[in-house]
């Protein structure tokens, strides 16, 4: 199937490692130009170098905080020097750890800005752009903790909760524009974050505490890889997934206990 992204232009926070990454290069793969951001500029340019390298795209970085309404005009601004963005995904984030007792109130706060507030504020300042080219699409890459929380992480929970909120309130607003806006909320994804924990806690044994993790939570009993999560996130970006509007997207592995 000919996803119809050749020539788009799509940006994609939080793209130096893990499922940014894997996105931004699957967009790559099927012919689009990519923006990628983090915060980490060594690690960004080199993810966008290798990643145009690879496909023969353009491929630029942008070294950002998108939980600051500054660093969030740098990518828009970005966006704006390669022709305006045709395609959003609202990916940077982070897990967290802690209890609603002992959480101090900028802990809260950190994470709105980062999960909720990037959001916010990318869209709107790229709806523009989208918008002076005829339409576009914009993702949200929530987590199964929105609707299914694990409870060691109320605060990545609850702003997760949010995101998948605002992308259905967005959607509403954006589709009048001829913007789509879609939700993914993934379960486990394989990456080098969760590899290098499982490392630290278990050395050796590493790979066995991983098949524990999904044993307990996944019906299908393994991860995701990056790359199978990637392939559902670009499609529902491509003028392919056309009548996909305000909807949130499971892929989760069965992890998910209700319907
Ligand atoms: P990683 O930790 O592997 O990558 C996170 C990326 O976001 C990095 O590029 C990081 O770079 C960037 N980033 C973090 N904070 C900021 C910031 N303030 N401004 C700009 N960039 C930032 O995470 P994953 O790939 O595992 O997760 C990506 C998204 O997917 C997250 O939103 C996560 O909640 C969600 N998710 C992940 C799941 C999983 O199993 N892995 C499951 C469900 C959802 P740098 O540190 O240099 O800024």
């Amino acid at each position: 199937m000919d996803l119809q992204l050749k020539g788009k232009v799509a940006v994609v926070t939080g793209a130096s490692k893990g499922i940014g990454r894997g996105i931004a290069r699957t967009f790559a793969r099927e012919g689009a130009d990519v923006l990628l951001t983090a915060r980490t500029r060594d690690a960004v340019e080199a993810a966008a170098a290798e990643i145009g390298a690879e496909y023969g795209v353009t491929a630029r970085a942008v070294a950002s905080d998108v939980s600051t309404a500054a660093g969030c005009d740098a990518v828009i601004e970005a966006a704006a020097t390669m022709g305006g963005a045709d395609i959003f995904v609202s990916n940077a984030g982070t897990g967290s750890n802690e209890t609603v007792a002992d959480a101090p109130d900028e802990k809260w706060q950190s994470y709105w800005d980062l999960h909720v507030m990037a959001a916010v504020r990318l869209s709107r300042g790229l709806a523009d752009q989208m918008e002076a080219k005829g339409g576009g699409a914009m993702l949200m890459n929530a987590s199964i903790c929105a609707v299914q929380p694990l409870w060691y992480e109320p605060i990545y929970n609850t702003t997760k909760a949010a995101l998948l909120m605002f992308g259905k309130c967005l959607s509403t607003e954006m589709i009048k524009r001829n913007i789509r806006v879609n939700t993914v909320n993934p379960g486990l994804i394989r990456t080098p974050d969760w590899e290098n924990t499982a490392r630290e806690l278990r050395g050796d044994d590493w790979e066995a505490s991983l098949q524990e993790v999904a044993d307990e939570h996944a019906d299908i009993k393994r991860f995701a890889s990056v790359e199978e999560l990637a392939d559902f996130c670009v499609f529902l970006c491509s003028p392919r997934a056309s009548y996909s509007v305000g909807s949130a997207y499971h892929v989760d592995g069965g992890m998910l206990k209700t319907i």
